[in-house]
Protein backbone atom coordinates (compact mmCIF):
# COMPACT_ATOMS: atom_id res chain seq x y z
CA UNK A 1 0.00 0.00 0.00
CA UNK A 2 1.36 2.91 -1.13
CA UNK A 3 0.96 6.47 0.41
CA UNK A 4 -2.02 8.50 -1.26
CA UNK A 5 -1.53 12.03 -1.42
CA UNK A 6 -4.56 14.32 -2.71
CA UNK A 7 -4.95 17.78 -2.59
CA UNK A 8 -7.42 20.31 -2.48
CA UNK A 9 -6.22 23.72 -4.18
CA UNK A 10 -7.57 26.36 -6.80
CA UNK A 11 -4.68 27.10 -8.55
CA UNK A 12 -4.04 24.06 -11.29
CA UNK A 13 -0.56 25.24 -11.90
CA UNK A 14 0.21 24.83 -8.28
CA UNK A 15 -1.36 21.71 -7.67
CA UNK A 16 0.66 20.36 -10.79
CA UNK A 17 3.66 21.44 -9.39
CA UNK A 18 2.81 19.64 -6.07
CA UNK A 19 1.58 16.62 -7.75
CA UNK A 20 5.27 16.40 -9.87
CA UNK A 21 6.98 16.55 -6.57
CA UNK A 22 4.96 14.02 -4.52
CA UNK A 23 4.90 11.57 -7.36
CA UNK A 24 8.74 11.74 -7.00
CA UNK A 25 8.89 11.18 -3.79
CA UNK A 26 6.64 8.06 -4.22
CA UNK A 27 3.52 9.26 -3.54
CA UNK A 28 0.69 8.59 -5.58
CA UNK A 29 -1.61 11.77 -6.02
CA UNK A 30 -4.56 12.94 -6.79
CA UNK A 31 -5.64 16.68 -7.10
CA UNK A 32 -8.88 18.56 -7.22
CA UNK A 33 -9.98 22.42 -6.96
CA UNK A 34 -14.08 21.67 -5.98
CA UNK A 35 -15.24 20.61 -2.70
CA UNK A 36 -17.32 18.31 -4.01
CA UNK A 37 -14.92 16.40 -5.66
CA UNK A 38 -12.70 16.11 -2.86
CA UNK A 39 -15.41 14.65 -0.37
CA UNK A 40 -15.94 11.68 -2.98
CA UNK A 41 -11.98 10.94 -3.53
CA UNK A 42 -11.80 11.78 0.79
CA UNK A 43 -14.56 8.91 0.88
CA UNK A 44 -14.08 6.36 -1.73
CA UNK A 45 -10.16 6.67 -2.54
CA UNK A 46 -9.33 6.76 1.13
CA UNK A 47 -6.15 9.08 0.82
CA UNK A 48 -3.39 9.02 3.95
CA UNK A 49 -1.95 12.05 3.33
CA UNK A 50 -3.80 15.52 2.43
CA UNK A 51 -2.77 18.76 1.65
CA UNK A 52 -5.51 21.64 1.98
CA UNK A 53 -5.23 25.05 0.66
CA UNK A 54 -6.97 26.83 2.87
CA UNK A 55 -8.06 30.14 1.13
CA UNK A 56 -9.87 29.30 -1.99
CA UNK A 57 -12.96 31.13 -3.81
CA UNK A 58 -15.50 28.46 -4.09
CA UNK A 59 -14.30 26.76 -0.49
CA UNK A 60 -13.41 27.59 2.99
CA UNK A 61 -10.53 25.11 4.09
CA UNK A 62 -11.81 25.48 7.52
CA UNK A 63 -15.03 23.51 5.76
CA UNK A 64 -13.12 20.95 4.56
CA UNK A 65 -11.36 20.25 7.78
CA UNK A 66 -14.74 20.04 9.69
CA UNK A 67 -16.24 17.49 6.76
CA UNK A 68 -12.44 16.03 7.06
CA UNK A 69 -13.04 15.58 11.13
CA UNK A 70 -17.17 14.59 11.13
CA UNK A 71 -15.46 11.31 8.66
CA UNK A 72 -13.48 10.83 11.69
CA UNK A 73 -10.28 10.77 9.07
CA UNK A 74 -6.70 9.94 9.77
CA UNK A 75 -4.79 11.09 6.92
CA UNK A 76 -1.83 13.01 7.97
CA UNK A 77 -2.65 16.86 6.87
CA UNK A 78 -0.76 19.68 5.83
CA UNK A 79 -2.56 23.08 5.67
CA UNK A 80 -1.16 25.16 2.96
CA UNK A 81 -1.83 29.40 2.61
CA UNK A 82 -0.44 32.38 1.13
CA UNK A 83 -1.99 33.84 4.13
CA UNK A 84 -0.27 35.45 7.12
CA UNK A 85 0.61 32.44 9.29
CA UNK A 86 -1.50 33.40 11.91
CA UNK A 87 -4.36 31.93 10.34
CA UNK A 88 -2.56 28.90 8.89
CA UNK A 89 -1.87 28.35 13.11
CA UNK A 90 -5.19 29.38 13.45
CA UNK A 91 -6.72 26.52 11.38
CA UNK A 92 -3.98 24.17 12.40
CA UNK A 93 -5.42 24.48 16.19
CA UNK A 94 -8.94 24.04 15.09
CA UNK A 95 -8.06 21.25 13.38
CA UNK A 96 -6.23 19.25 15.98
CA UNK A 97 -9.05 20.17 18.54
CA UNK A 98 -11.68 18.35 16.34
CA UNK A 99 -9.38 15.21 16.59
CA UNK A 100 -7.39 15.48 13.07
CA UNK A 101 -3.84 15.03 12.73
CA UNK A 102 -2.72 18.27 11.16
CA UNK A 103 1.34 17.24 10.90
CA UNK A 104 2.18 20.64 9.27
CA UNK A 105 1.67 23.88 7.70
CA UNK A 106 2.99 24.84 4.67
CA UNK A 107 3.47 28.40 3.50
CA UNK A 108 2.85 30.23 0.07
CA UNK A 109 5.30 30.10 -1.95
CA UNK A 110 6.90 26.92 -1.54
CA UNK A 111 10.11 25.75 -2.92
CA UNK A 112 10.46 21.97 -4.45
CA UNK A 113 13.18 21.21 -2.45
CA UNK A 114 11.28 22.16 0.60
CA UNK A 115 8.37 20.50 -0.26
CA UNK A 116 10.19 17.58 -0.86
CA UNK A 117 11.44 17.53 1.91
CA UNK A 118 8.42 17.66 3.87
CA UNK A 119 6.66 14.52 2.33
CA UNK A 120 10.08 12.45 2.64
CA UNK A 121 9.85 13.04 6.52
CA UNK A 122 5.89 12.06 6.63
CA UNK A 123 5.92 8.77 4.17
CA UNK A 124 4.57 6.36 6.43
CA UNK A 125 5.68 3.08 7.45
CA UNK A 126 6.01 0.36 4.81
CA UNK A 127 3.84 -2.79 6.07
CA UNK A 128 1.59 -1.24 8.58
CA UNK A 129 -1.40 -3.61 8.65
CA UNK A 130 0.70 -6.60 11.04
CA UNK A 131 -0.64 -8.60 13.38
CA UNK A 132 1.07 -7.19 16.36
CA UNK A 133 -0.19 -3.60 14.75
CA UNK A 134 -4.02 -5.26 14.67
CA UNK A 135 -3.43 -6.46 17.86
CA UNK A 136 -2.62 -2.92 19.49
CA UNK A 137 -4.96 -1.30 17.38
CA UNK A 138 -7.90 -3.43 18.77
CA UNK A 139 -6.60 -3.02 22.55
CA UNK A 140 -6.18 1.16 21.88
CA UNK A 141 -9.68 1.66 20.48
CA UNK A 142 -8.47 2.28 16.75
CA UNK A 143 -10.84 -0.73 15.82
CA UNK A 144 -14.39 1.39 15.78
CA UNK A 145 -17.70 0.05 13.63
CA UNK A 146 -19.04 2.44 10.84
CA UNK A 147 -23.20 2.48 10.52
CA UNK A 148 -24.86 1.77 7.52
CA UNK A 149 -28.73 1.97 7.53
CA UNK A 150 -31.34 -0.29 6.52
CA UNK A 151 -34.39 0.84 5.68
CA UNK A 152 -37.68 -1.09 4.85
CA UNK A 153 -39.35 -1.16 1.96
CA UNK A 154 -42.85 -1.60 2.99
CA UNK A 155 -43.10 1.48 5.60
CA UNK A 156 -40.12 3.97 4.04
CA UNK A 157 -38.31 3.95 7.25
CA UNK A 158 -34.79 2.93 8.73
CA UNK A 159 -35.36 -0.62 10.34
CA UNK A 160 -31.75 -0.44 11.74
CA UNK A 161 -27.97 -0.55 11.20
CA UNK A 162 -25.62 -2.71 10.31
CA UNK A 163 -21.71 -1.98 11.94
CA UNK A 164 -19.33 -2.19 9.30
CA UNK A 165 -15.57 -2.20 11.39
CA UNK A 166 -12.97 0.47 10.05
CA UNK A 167 -9.69 0.66 11.46
CA UNK A 168 -8.57 4.28 12.30
CA UNK A 169 -4.93 4.12 11.64
CA UNK A 170 -3.17 6.64 13.00
CA UNK A 171 -0.94 7.56 10.13
CA UNK A 172 -2.77 5.33 7.18
CA UNK A 173 -5.63 6.56 7.46
CA UNK A 174 -9.15 4.94 7.54
CA UNK A 175 -8.11 1.28 6.68
CA UNK A 176 -11.25 -1.05 4.98
CA UNK A 177 -12.29 -4.48 6.52
CA UNK A 178 -10.81 -6.34 3.25
CA UNK A 179 -7.48 -5.29 4.11
CA UNK A 180 -7.42 -6.66 8.10
CA UNK A 181 -9.83 -9.20 8.43
CA UNK A 182 -8.60 -11.76 6.89
CA UNK A 183 -5.21 -11.45 8.64
CA UNK A 184 -7.23 -11.35 11.55
CA UNK A 185 -8.85 -14.71 10.84
CA UNK A 186 -5.22 -16.40 9.75
CA UNK A 187 -3.95 -15.27 13.14
CA UNK A 188 -6.22 -15.99 15.70
CA UNK A 189 -7.37 -12.28 16.22
CA UNK A 190 -10.82 -12.15 15.17
CA UNK A 191 -12.33 -13.13 18.43
CA UNK A 192 -10.81 -10.53 20.28
CA UNK A 193 -11.91 -8.40 16.80
CA UNK A 194 -15.34 -9.13 17.17
CA UNK A 195 -15.77 -8.72 20.61
CA UNK A 196 -14.18 -5.25 19.95
CA UNK A 197 -16.98 -4.39 17.36
CA UNK A 198 -19.89 -6.64 19.64
CA UNK A 199 -18.55 -4.51 22.93
CA UNK A 200 -18.85 -0.77 20.47
CA UNK A 201 -22.10 -1.59 19.07
CA UNK A 202 -23.82 -2.61 22.45
CA UNK A 203 -22.71 0.31 24.10
CA UNK A 204 -24.17 2.04 20.93
CA UNK A 205 -27.48 0.68 20.86
CA UNK A 206 -27.90 2.22 24.77
CA UNK A 207 -26.54 5.07 24.20
CA UNK A 208 -28.67 5.95 20.86
CA UNK A 209 -31.68 4.05 23.44
CA UNK A 210 -30.79 6.99 26.26
CA UNK A 211 -31.54 9.68 23.02
CA UNK A 212 -34.78 7.91 22.23
CA UNK A 213 -33.54 5.76 19.26
CA UNK A 214 -34.64 2.25 19.48
CA UNK A 215 -31.87 1.34 16.98
CA UNK A 216 -31.76 -2.68 15.52
CA UNK A 217 -28.26 -3.04 14.72
CA UNK A 218 -26.50 -6.09 12.51
CA UNK A 219 -22.81 -7.50 13.78
CA UNK A 220 -20.72 -9.66 11.14
CA UNK A 221 -19.62 -12.95 12.51
CA UNK A 222 -16.52 -14.48 10.48
CA UNK A 223 -16.69 -18.24 10.45
CA UNK A 224 -13.82 -18.34 12.57
CA UNK A 225 -16.13 -17.18 15.53
CA UNK A 226 -17.80 -20.08 14.84
CA UNK A 227 -15.79 -22.24 16.61
CA UNK A 228 -16.09 -21.01 19.98
CA UNK A 229 -18.85 -22.49 22.25
CA UNK A 230 -18.51 -19.54 24.60
CA UNK A 231 -19.77 -16.97 22.02
CA UNK A 232 -23.21 -16.88 22.69
CA UNK A 233 -22.70 -16.64 26.60
CA UNK A 234 -20.23 -13.80 26.23
CA UNK A 235 -22.34 -11.94 23.80
CA UNK A 236 -25.34 -12.33 26.10
CA UNK A 237 -23.54 -11.29 29.63
CA UNK A 238 -22.01 -8.09 26.92
CA UNK A 239 -25.73 -7.41 26.47
CA UNK A 240 -27.16 -7.79 30.08
CA UNK A 241 -24.49 -5.45 31.45
CA UNK A 242 -25.57 -2.72 29.52
CA UNK A 243 -29.26 -3.57 29.53
CA UNK A 244 -29.28 -3.73 26.03
CA UNK A 245 -32.58 -6.57 24.78
CA UNK A 246 -30.42 -9.74 22.60
CA UNK A 247 -33.61 -9.23 20.03
CA UNK A 248 -31.79 -5.73 18.89
CA UNK A 249 -29.11 -7.66 17.33
CA UNK A 250 -29.23 -9.59 14.29
CA UNK A 251 -25.72 -11.98 13.88
CA UNK A 252 -24.92 -11.82 10.24
CA UNK A 253 -22.86 -14.68 9.11
CA UNK A 254 -22.12 -15.57 5.28
CA UNK A 255 -23.44 -18.93 3.62
CA UNK A 256 -20.12 -20.08 3.23
CA UNK A 257 -19.15 -20.23 6.84
CA UNK A 258 -22.53 -21.19 8.02
CA UNK A 259 -22.06 -24.34 5.93
CA UNK A 260 -18.81 -24.84 6.13
CA UNK A 261 -18.82 -27.26 9.31
CA UNK A 262 -22.31 -27.64 9.47
CA UNK A 263 -23.27 -29.08 13.10
CA UNK A 264 -20.62 -26.76 15.21
CA UNK A 265 -22.48 -23.93 13.35
CA UNK A 266 -25.12 -25.04 14.00
CA UNK A 267 -24.55 -25.39 17.58
CA UNK A 268 -23.46 -21.57 18.16
CA UNK A 269 -26.46 -20.70 16.01
CA UNK A 270 -29.51 -22.35 17.42
CA UNK A 271 -27.57 -20.93 20.95
CA UNK A 272 -27.39 -17.35 19.88
CA UNK A 273 -31.40 -17.87 18.66
CA UNK A 274 -32.40 -19.31 21.58
CA UNK A 275 -30.72 -16.01 24.01
CA UNK A 276 -33.15 -14.13 21.54
CA UNK A 277 -30.38 -12.86 19.01
CA UNK A 278 -31.65 -12.51 15.60
CA UNK A 279 -29.66 -14.06 12.66
CA UNK A 280 -29.28 -13.13 8.80
CA UNK A 281 -27.09 -15.52 6.20
CA UNK A 282 -24.93 -13.14 4.73
CA UNK A 283 -23.52 -12.70 0.73
CA UNK A 284 -26.71 -15.26 -0.39
CA UNK A 285 -25.64 -16.23 -3.42
CA UNK A 286 -21.99 -16.30 -3.19
CA UNK A 287 -21.48 -20.13 -1.87
CA UNK A 288 -23.55 -23.07 -1.82
CA UNK A 289 -26.04 -24.21 0.28
CA UNK A 290 -28.43 -27.26 0.50
CA UNK A 291 -32.21 -26.04 0.57
CA UNK A 292 -32.01 -28.46 3.73
CA UNK A 293 -29.54 -27.10 5.34
CA UNK A 294 -31.06 -23.60 4.71
CA UNK A 295 -33.85 -24.84 6.28
CA UNK A 296 -32.26 -26.34 9.03
CA UNK A 297 -30.34 -23.32 10.62
CA UNK A 298 -32.56 -20.89 12.41
CA UNK A 299 -31.84 -17.72 10.19
CA UNK A 300 -34.43 -14.59 10.35
CA UNK A 301 -33.79 -12.82 7.52
CA UNK A 302 -31.80 -13.64 4.10
CA UNK A 303 -29.40 -11.11 2.35
CA UNK A 304 -28.85 -10.77 -1.19
CA UNK A 305 -25.37 -10.60 -2.22
CA UNK A 306 -24.55 -7.02 -4.06
CA UNK A 307 -23.74 -8.63 -6.87
CA UNK A 308 -26.84 -9.89 -8.33
CA UNK A 309 -28.76 -6.76 -6.79
CA UNK A 310 -26.27 -4.13 -8.61
CA UNK A 311 -27.05 -6.04 -12.14
CA UNK A 312 -31.17 -5.64 -11.73
CA UNK A 313 -32.10 -2.94 -13.94
CA UNK A 314 -29.17 -4.52 -16.62
CA UNK A 315 -29.89 -8.14 -16.71
CA UNK A 316 -32.95 -10.07 -16.73
CA UNK A 317 -31.03 -13.40 -15.43
CA UNK A 318 -30.14 -11.06 -12.24
CA UNK A 319 -33.74 -9.67 -12.04
CA UNK A 320 -34.89 -13.75 -12.03
CA UNK A 321 -32.35 -14.42 -9.67
CA UNK A 322 -33.20 -11.68 -6.87
CA UNK A 323 -36.85 -12.61 -6.96
CA UNK A 324 -36.41 -16.04 -6.45
CA UNK A 325 -34.55 -15.61 -3.56
CA UNK A 326 -36.67 -13.04 -2.56
CA UNK A 327 -39.37 -15.80 -2.75
CA UNK A 328 -37.28 -18.46 -1.01
CA UNK A 329 -36.55 -16.40 1.61
CA UNK A 330 -40.89 -15.69 2.15
CA UNK A 331 -41.18 -19.30 1.52
CA UNK A 332 -38.62 -20.08 4.74
CA UNK A 333 -40.37 -17.73 7.44
CA UNK A 334 -37.43 -15.33 6.54
CA UNK A 335 -37.34 -11.84 5.35
CA UNK A 336 -35.56 -10.77 2.40
CA UNK A 337 -32.60 -8.11 2.08
CA UNK A 338 -31.04 -6.75 -0.60
CA UNK A 339 -27.47 -4.78 -0.17
CA UNK A 340 -25.30 -3.02 -2.28
CA UNK A 341 -28.36 -0.52 -3.02
CA UNK A 342 -26.74 1.97 -5.36
CA UNK A 343 -29.50 3.72 -7.61
CA UNK A 344 -33.19 4.48 -7.65
CA UNK A 345 -33.97 2.11 -10.47
CA UNK A 346 -32.65 -1.20 -8.32
CA UNK A 347 -34.55 0.44 -5.23
CA UNK A 348 -38.32 0.53 -7.28
CA UNK A 349 -37.39 -2.89 -8.67
CA UNK A 350 -36.87 -4.71 -5.83
CA UNK A 351 -39.55 -2.76 -4.00
CA UNK A 352 -41.74 -4.47 -6.61
CA UNK A 353 -40.37 -7.71 -6.40
CA UNK A 354 -41.19 -7.64 -2.43
CA UNK A 355 -38.12 -7.10 -1.15
CA UNK A 356 -38.64 -6.58 2.63
CA UNK A 357 -35.42 -3.95 2.97
CA UNK A 358 -32.24 -2.27 1.35
CA UNK A 359 -28.92 -1.14 2.32
CA UNK A 360 -26.33 0.99 -0.03
CA UNK A 361 -25.36 3.84 -1.21
CA UNK A 362 -28.63 5.21 -2.63
CA UNK A 363 -29.55 5.48 0.93
CA UNK A 364 -26.81 6.23 2.48
CA UNK A 365 -22.92 4.87 3.08
CA UNK A 366 -21.89 3.53 6.04
CA UNK A 367 -21.27 6.32 8.81
CA UNK A 368 -19.58 7.22 11.70
CA UNK A 369 -22.00 6.90 15.04
CA UNK A 370 -22.25 10.49 15.85
CA UNK A 371 -23.52 11.37 12.63
CA UNK A 372 -26.70 8.71 12.84
CA UNK A 373 -29.11 10.83 14.96
CA UNK A 374 -28.82 13.84 11.97
CA UNK A 375 -29.10 11.44 9.34
CA UNK A 376 -32.42 10.10 11.31
CA UNK A 377 -33.62 13.64 11.76
CA UNK A 378 -33.21 14.17 8.06
CA UNK A 379 -34.39 11.12 6.79
CA UNK A 380 -37.36 11.27 8.58
CA UNK A 381 -38.11 14.87 7.29
CA UNK A 382 -37.94 13.84 4.01
CA UNK A 383 -39.78 10.89 4.21
CA UNK A 384 -42.82 12.68 6.19
P1 LIG B 1 -20.56 -7.27 3.82
O1 LIG B 1 -20.99 -7.83 5.13
O2 LIG B 1 -21.13 -7.86 2.59
O3 LIG B 1 -20.82 -5.70 3.92
C1 LIG B 1 -21.31 -4.92 2.87
C2 LIG B 1 -20.19 -4.16 2.21
O4 LIG B 1 -20.75 -3.44 1.09
C3 LIG B 1 -19.58 -3.10 3.11
O5 LIG B 1 -18.22 -2.98 2.74
C4 LIG B 1 -20.34 -1.85 2.69
O6 LIG B 1 -19.66 -0.65 2.98
C5 LIG B 1 -20.46 -2.07 1.22
N1 LIG B 1 -21.59 -1.35 0.62
C6 LIG B 1 -22.70 -0.89 1.22
N2 LIG B 1 -23.53 -0.31 0.34
C7 LIG B 1 -22.94 -0.40 -0.87
C8 LIG B 1 -23.29 0.03 -2.19
O7 LIG B 1 -24.35 0.62 -2.44
N3 LIG B 1 -22.40 -0.25 -3.18
C9 LIG B 1 -21.21 -0.89 -2.94
N4 LIG B 1 -20.40 -1.10 -3.99
N5 LIG B 1 -20.84 -1.30 -1.72
C10 LIG B 1 -21.70 -1.06 -0.69
P2 LIG B 1 -17.10 -2.90 3.84
O8 LIG B 1 -17.56 -2.03 4.97
O9 LIG B 1 -15.83 -2.54 3.15
O10 LIG B 1 -17.03 -4.36 4.39
C11 LIG B 1 -16.55 -5.40 3.59
C12 LIG B 1 -16.73 -6.73 4.27
O11 LIG B 1 -15.91 -6.85 5.44
C13 LIG B 1 -18.15 -6.96 4.77
O12 LIG B 1 -18.94 -7.36 3.68
C14 LIG B 1 -17.93 -8.05 5.79
O13 LIG B 1 -17.84 -9.31 5.17
C15 LIG B 1 -16.55 -7.71 6.34
N6 LIG B 1 -16.73 -7.03 7.65
C16 LIG B 1 -17.10 -5.76 7.91
N7 LIG B 1 -17.17 -5.53 9.25
C17 LIG B 1 -16.86 -6.73 9.85
C18 LIG B 1 -16.75 -7.14 11.22
O14 LIG B 1 -16.99 -6.40 12.18
N8 LIG B 1 -16.39 -8.45 11.43
C19 LIG B 1 -16.15 -9.31 10.40
N9 LIG B 1 -15.81 -10.57 10.69
N10 LIG B 1 -16.23 -8.93 9.11
C20 LIG B 1 -16.58 -7.66 8.84
CA1 LIG C 1 -22.83 -8.14 6.25
CA1 LIG D 1 -21.98 -8.84 0.73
Amino acid sequence: MSDRLLVIDDEPEFANFVRKVAENCGYEVRTTSSPVEFRRLSRDWQPSHIIIDLVMPEADGVEILRFLAGELSAARIFIMSGFDSRVVDAARRLGTERGLDIVGTLQKPLRAKELAEVLEANHGEEDVVTESALQQAIDNGEILPYYQPKVDLHSWRPVGFEALVRWRHARRGTIPPDQFVPMAEASGRIDALSQAVAAQAVSQISEWQSLGIDAQVAINLSGQNLHEESLADRLDNMCRAAGVPEGNITFEVTETAAMAEPLRALDILTRLRIKGFKLAIDDFGTGYSSLVQLHRLPFCELKIDKQFVQECDRSREARVIVKTMIELAHNLEMSAVAEGVETEDVLHILAGMGCDAVQGYALARPMNAAVVPEWLNEWSSRHA
